[in-house]
């Protein structure tokens, strides 16, 4: 009869970047879109692929010539300029709730340079309060626009680091901000959100992870669900 096999102490989270770096390196970092641009497609990038994200977001580009346009565009009309990122009815409307906050806010010139020199607790909060925006997009737009210190948790990077025994099992994304942001140096968030989000599509899945192929398995608490001495 198979055993179960004794519950592994978790790695810490840089030791686990290192590990999975050490298995395929990662893309560095690079200035990204601007804050605006990166609002709108993480707004797209919402319960679908990066490819018919990205297919949207052409469309997007290719119909109007700048974030006035799409703001005052009639709203059935950028319903279907996004429609290969699916769910283009409520996107459309909450993408143009978000830009007429961010018009108010930047003015014509659509300039929101001014994240790159807030204090990043003042910034986390300046991007939260606009409509649709959870700390997750904040971080995505505040890590790949400007490279400041902020952790995005996605689905990936929240599930493989609650197997990991990063954080509890019950320990929804939202609070998992800050509870993993606390537990590694912040030039290392980057390359912490990538290695996870890339271990959680390639290994780590939702269903049925491979576990079996897994560099992380002699430390992961989680494995436990899936595998047996
Ligand atoms: S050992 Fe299994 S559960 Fe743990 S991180 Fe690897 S794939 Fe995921």
């Amino acid at each position: 009869m198979p055993r179960r096999r004794r519950r592994p102490q978790p790695l810490r989270p840089t030791a686990i970047i290192k590990r999975l770096v050490r298995e395929a390196p990662l893309t560095p970092w690079r200035p990204s879109h601007d804050p605006v641009t990166e609002l709108v497609l993480t707004l797209l990038s919402q319960n679908t692929s990066d490819t018919n994200s990205g297919r949207a977001f052409q469309q997007l580009l290719k119909r109007y010539p700048d974030w006035d346009a799409v703001l005052d565009a009639p709203v059935d009309e950028l319903e279907d300029a996004i429609r290969p990122g699916g769910l283009a009815p409520t996107k459309a409307r909450r993408m143009q709730a978000l830009l007429a906050q961010l018009r108010e806010r930047l003015g014509p010139d659509w300039d929101a340079s001014r994240l790159a020199e807030m204090p990043i607790a003042e910034a986390k909060s300046w991007l939260t309060e606009l409509p649709g925006v959870g700390p997750k997009t904040a971080a995505c737009v505040l890590l790949f626009s400007l490279g400041r210190p902020a952790l995005p948790v996605d689905t990936h990077v929240h599930r493989v680091a609650q197997r990991l025994g990063l954080i509890g099992p019950k320990v929804a994304a939202v609070p998992a901000h800050d509870m993993l942001e606390g537990q590694l140096p912040a030039e290392r968030y980057y390359d912490f959100h990538v290695a996870l989000i890339r271990h959680g599509r390639r290994v780590c899945h939702k269903q049925r992870p491979s576990c079996a192929e897994c560099v992380l398995l002699d430390r992961c608490p989680g494995a436990d669900a899936f595998v047996t001495e």
